[in-house]
């Protein structure tokens, strides 16, 4: 085999991959739960570690407000906790309908398929979002 069939055979190969390739290997949008599908009356719901924060400022206004002699603020647990996102919207929800909240998810790159390796470029980190950009040539 000469030169120039090895590589039209590699870039068959390349654009094989691409034609098959599923662009959800990368990024997707996914639907989950809003923050007030599930909370107690409908209210915003915390995830484990935000119910436990709120409870600890909580109790840190307590201590404050008892030190000055001040009257106690009184907790409000909104929602309660139990707040998971991938869990399915709640179509009695009266805050999203039922169409709960979308959100972007990032795959890891390093278990990818030759199709997706094939679509992939590259990832960034922008100042305005805490999150990275996957980003493809073809899609
Ligand atoms: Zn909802």
């Amino acid at each position: 085999m000469g030169r120039n069939e090895d590589a039209q055979d590699r870039l068959l190969g390349m654009f094989v991959d691409m034609a098959y390739a599923d662009a959800r290997e990368l990024s997707e949008m996914r639907v989950g739960a809003c923050r007030c599908c599930y909370g107690e009356g409908h209210r915003y719901q915390f995830t484990t570690l935000e119910w436990e924060r709120y409870q600890e400022a909580h109790e840190k206004a307590l201590r404050k407000a008892e030190a000055k002699g001040e009257e106690e603020p009184e907790f409000d647990p909104k929602g309660g906790p139990g707040f998971t996102l991938t869990r399915e919207p709640n179509p009695e929800c009266p805050e999203c309908g039922g169409e709960g909240k979308p959100r972007v998810v990032f795959k890891d790159t390093q278990r990818l398929s030759p199709g997706a390796v094939s679509l992939y470029s590259g990832a960034k980190k922008t100042k305005a979002s805490r999150f990275c950009e996957a980003f493809v040539i073809l899609a």
